[in-house]
């Protein structure tokens, strides 16, 4: 039996390591199922090279509790250790690799959301455990069996043993404050966190299946009664993973249906079915695989629970994808696999990362070339789609340049009408109709159908496209279009009178003379609020009514952008609720008011049209409705 001093400089950095990573002790079992994984993929990499030549079998890996003695094993069939290798592995790398990981990050253990997923291998298992055993044998032709033991102060143990399997054995001793991972129900929870997809088959417990070559037989019981003979059970080992997961696969290997079992397999707890997917698969310059899902977006959606996940070679890393996955795409879910993501790294340093970058921009992409492809292949399905992607996209537009200049080959503009239009469509379609005297395109929209229905109507009377844009973010978006799209303004159909919102050449007559309507202002003015509103005095038909409320755009627009954030808007104070009261200067009722003799009735005039402009926008309320709705009871007495 030989003793000695792990090669360490600190005098005990156990403890400090135990605390430094308080709340991510449980990564103890994903790092020696990782190294139980390496060891393995080693030994079969080994075999077809042929340097191995006995049969290597189905090698898996084993987790054993045994909560009387207060012990956990992680047992492989891998390629296992020398004595010397213990030595140079476990002694001299594997605790140096601890020793550094302490120096550089003891400073820094506010930064340590991603440090702390990865690193440690080995070394963390005294996290949870006062001592551990290692029992190895190697694969190598006459190799003897050792025994290494340490109770996590640098001193050790290293001295033969009898074992007889190729592989390694690592037994934790299992400290007082960490008996939670004792508990089988424990164990289960982080195999199916970390583990659920790693390449080699995990054995933890057994289970009970039907005995196929036993089928139950129905029997005639004395008294001639049918029963059923019960069902034999056989035992098995109980896999806990699935070691060839969808992405690993290739595209051309799968099906939609598979696709779907996958989300399943990813999410057991989503019912919904996903909207579709995107298989990633690149070799250069940097490996990534994984499979992205378009959820549909609920009400009720939690963006906390079921995000992407990331793993490395198929071990979980985390599910905040931060700075990897660019913003617009968090609400995805699926799994991304890359070896190239540095880990041991804090966020700031990730988001800043060449390869990085690469990767969020290749993500980008593959989801803007996807969505081109979906569109094309089958536009009515994705038109469908559409209400369920739509804010994922339009914040894409909005966030991602590269994004925003593909989007044009998918990004749909739908009507009132539900009818569906690209940009370079929508722009043909409406480019006769709606285009101004100084040769702007005027693309008119509406938030809500119903709110806005009258101005809807007027405008689909004139034969102009109304669009449907209704998602929160709109108006940051329709900002950005004008700014990148040459000679091409959005209006809201109540941001003026229908005359207005697209202005031709010409210009109707007026029943009112420049006098009579210099006159007419200050009459109205003095009766309706000056502070909120604008009076403007148009010649429009005489069909239409007389008083109509509308809310210029460019003011609704920034208030808009105001209270949806972003966009320099912050500090700016607060944009005014301001409209204009635009009065039909060839409507009977406003000649009317003009000639009328007595102010009091000149007033009650302007104030019923008003309220009456008021009610058909949803203005007139409270105090303001029961008095109007008592006056116009008086009127028709
Ligand atoms: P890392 O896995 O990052 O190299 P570890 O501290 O986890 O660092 O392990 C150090 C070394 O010990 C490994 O590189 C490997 O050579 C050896 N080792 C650890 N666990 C096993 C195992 N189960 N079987 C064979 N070798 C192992």
């Amino acid at each position: 039996m030989a003793t000695g001093n792990i090669n360490i400089t600190a005098e005990n950095i156990f403890p400090i390591i135990k605390k430094f990573l308080y709340s991510d002790h449980e990564i103890f079992l994903r790092e020696l199922i990782s190294n139980a994984t390496d060891a393995t993929l080693k030994l079969k990499h080994l075999s077809t090279l042929g340097e191995i030549k006995e049969d290597i079998g189905n090698p898996i890996i084993e987790v054993k509790v045994d909560k009387e003695k207060k012990e956990i094993r992680i047992i492989d069939q891998g390629i296992g250790m020398t004595g010397e290798e213990v030595k140079k592995y476990i002694n001299q790398i594997a605790f140096s690799g601890a020793e550094e990981f302490v120096e550089k990050y003891k400073d820094k253990v506010e930064d340590s959301g991603i440090i702390g997923h990865f690193g440690l291998g080995f070394y963390s298992s005294f996290m949870v455990a006062n001592s551990v055993e290692i029992f190895t044998k190697s694969f190598k032709k006459n190799s003897k069996a050792v025994r290494w033991e340490c109770d996590g102060s640098p001193k050790y143990t290293l001295e033969e043993t009898d074992r007889k399997e190729r592989g390694t054995e690592i037994v934790l001793h299992i400290d007082d404050d960490s008996t939670e991972f004792l508990e089988e129900s424990k164990i289960t929870e982080l195999l199916n966190k970390y583990n659920k997809f790693m390449p080699i088959p995990i054995k933890f417990g057994t289970k009970e299946i039907p005995d196929s070559k036993h089928k139950p037989k129905t029997l005639k019981d004395k008294e001639g009664k049918e029963t059923t003979e019960e069902q034999k059970m056989i035992t098995v080992d109980n896999i806990v993973n699935n070691p060839n997961p969808a992405w690993t696969k290739s595209p051309n290997d799968l099906e939609d249906k598979d696709y779907k079992e996958f989300y399943r397999e990813l999410y057991p707890m989503q019912f919904e079915e996903p909207l579709f997917h995107i298989h990633l698969n690149v070799d250069y310059p940097f490996h990534l695989t994984g499979i992205l899902y378009f959820p549909k977006l609920s009400k009720n959606l939690d963006p906390t629970k079921d995000r992407i996940q990331l793993y490395q070679n198929q071990v979980f890393v985390t599910d905040n994808v931060e700075g990897i996955v660019p913003d617009f795409l968090q609400m995805l879910r699926g799994v991304i696999d890359s070896p190239d993501i540095p880990l041991n790294v804090s966020r700031s340093y990730l988001q800043s990362d060449a390869a990085v970058k690469k990767i969020a921009s290749y993500i980008t992409r593959k989801v803007a070339d996807k969505l081109t492809s979906l569109f094309k292949k089958d536009r009515k399905v994705f038109e469908e789609k559409w209400d369920d992607i739509k804010v994922i996209i339009e914040y894409g537009m909005l966030s991602e340049e590269k994004f925003f200049e593909k989007s044009d080959k998918f990004a749909l503009y739908p009507t009132v009408d539900k009818e569906y239009f690209i940009w370079s469509e929508l722009e043909e379609k409406i480019k006769p109709s709606q285009t101004d005297k100084d040769d702007k395109l005027i693309v008119l929209y509406a938030s809500d159908v119903k709110a806005q229905h009258s101005y809807i109507d007027a405008a689909k009377e004139k034969g102009y496209t109304v669009l449907l844009l209704d998602s929160p973010i709109v108006s940051h978006l329709l900002q950005k279009l004008e700014g990148s799209k040459k000679d091409v303004q959005f209006v809201r159909v109540d941001a003026d009178h229908i005359d207005n919102l697209i202005k031709k050449e010409d210009t109707k007559i007026s029943k009112l003379s420049d006098e009579e309507k210099e006159k007419l202002k200050p009459i109205i003015e003095s009766v309706i609020p000056k502070e909120t509103y604008t009076v403007q005095l148009e010649a429009m038909d005489s069909n239409a009514n007389p008083f109509i409320i509308t809310q210029p755009e460019f003011m609704r627009r920034m208030k808009e952008m105001q209270a949806t954030g972003g966009g320099g808007m912050m500090g700016m104070g607060n944009f005014p609720e301001m409209y204009n009261l635009v009065v039909n200067t060839n409507n009977d009722l406003v000649s009317e008011i003009l000639s009328t003799k007595t102010k009091k009735k000149q007033e009650r005039l302007i104030q019923q049209a008003f309220d009456l402009a008021k009610l058909s926008q949803g203005l007139l309320q409270g105090e303001e409705l029961t008095n109007f709705i008592k006056r116009s009871f008086q009127m028709v007495k």
